[in-house]
């Protein structure tokens, strides 16, 4: 059965090897090795040169009962900075860094609850369906992995990736989509003593349009953010040029798409008035998705919590993850609580019990979805 020690001791090996985006390769080979020991056939895709890194996506497959749903069990290779020398200690049943660099439980509690699951399903004959592992490249860094690959890679019905906060039994089961909206005022230069009067101040533009803009939490939904702005050049010019880098965020895709509009609307309407203009580009940086309560990736996770004795908690997030993009690539993607705290610090922490209880959860969606017989 799950074995607390050796979850314990492959999670400690793994946060002190290396693992930074786009230089996942020592972390990848050692997962590689391990997943092909437990019998799954191994790959990796050419994301690397995509992305500019020096690792790809990392697949794993085995097969079984065929009747069965084919499931997709996910994680992601990389972390944030600091993470050179992660050194983990355990006080009381509770894992840290030794403070100077983060600890790596995000997400390497998610990787090591699949392998201790699969070590787990193997050693035990638990019959299984066949399941697909991906573990994904520099999530960290706009995931740039899930991002760039290759959607026919993908075999599943649907899939879980183990990447969130909250103890298991957490079930996020919907994310919003983000537009990153990046404004350039054009004004008119001049000088701001002799002729103030033939200059057109692009600054002061920008703050009256900012002054107009609906930000921070607009619904239970939707956010914004100005999140960035320069420009400028010194007290006697009268000033050009500002760029400014918002983004917006929402569950809805139409909310979405109104709150884009009135943000690049009121910096139009308000340049114009002033005889400026405004550039505007609106990038989609990932789609929302929403999970119903009887999609199959949501009833088999509820049950598979039941199961393992956890309370199931469907939780909305604010966040993106490879979720968006898996669920854009149509494999149905739930995020599930692995119990990692205080992400992307140097006080992030993860529980002993939590760790053993993620790999618990995971056996339960095996075992769940292979009763799921088509
Ligand atoms: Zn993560």
């Amino acid at each position: 059965m799950i074995d607390r020690e050796r979850i314990v001791a492959e999670f400690c090996e793994l946060v002190r090897i290396s693992c930074s985006s786009k230089a996942e390769r020592q972390v990848a080979d050692v997962v590689k090795s391990k997943l092909t020991a437990l019998g799954l056939e191994v790959f990796e895709d050419d994301v690397a040169g995509k992305i500019n890194g020096n690792c790809g996506n990392v697949f794993g497959f085995i097969k079984g009962n065929p009747a069965a749903p084919v499931l997709m069990l996910s994680a992601h290779l990389d972390c944030v900075e600091p993470c050179a020398g992660i050194e983990p200690e355990i006080k009381a049943g509770v894992i840290t860094s030794r403070g100077d660099t983060v600890l790596g439980a995000d997400d390497k509690a998610g990787i090591v609850g699949i392998l201790e699951a699969l070590r787990v399903v193997r050693a035990t004959n638990i019959s299984h369906g066949d399941i697909q592992v991906v573990l994904t490249v520099a999530e960290e860094t706009g995931l740039s992995g899930s991002k760039n690959m290759d959607k026919g890679l993908l075999k599943a019905d649907f899939g879980y990736i183990l990447d969130s906060g909250g103890s298991p039994g957490k079930i996020v089961n919907a994310a919003p989509g983000q537009n990153n909206i990046t404004v350039i005022i054009r004004g008119k230069a001049a000088h701001a003593g002799m002729a103030p009067e033939e200059g057109v101040n692009a600054i002061v533009v920008a703050g009256k349009a900012l002054a107009r803009i609906k930000e921070g939490r607009i619904d239970t939904e939707t956010t914004a953010n100005v999140g960035l702005i320069q420009g400028g050049v010194a007290t006697n010019i009268v000033p050009d040029y500002v760029q400014i880098t918002c983004e917006a965020r929402s569950r809805s895709l139409e909310k979405l798409e109104d709150q884009t509009r009135h943000m690049v609307e009121t910096f139009e309407q308000t340049a114009a008035a002033a005889g400026a203009r405004a550039e505007i580009s609106v990038k989609r940086v990932y789609d929302p998705y929403v999970l119903a309560d009887d999609t199959p990736v949501i009833a088999a996770a509820r049950r598979a919590a039941e199961s393992a004795g956890f309370a199931a908690a469907l939780e909305a997030t604010g966040g993106g993850s490879d979720a968006n993009f898996f669920n854009r690539y149509g494999v149905p993607s739930a995020v599930l609580g692995v119990g990692m705290a205080k992400v992307h610090t140097t006080d992030e922490y993860v529980t002993v019990e939590d760790l053993e209880k993620t790999a618990k959860m995971v056996v339960a969606i095996i075992q769940t979805v292979a009763g799921m017989t088509q």
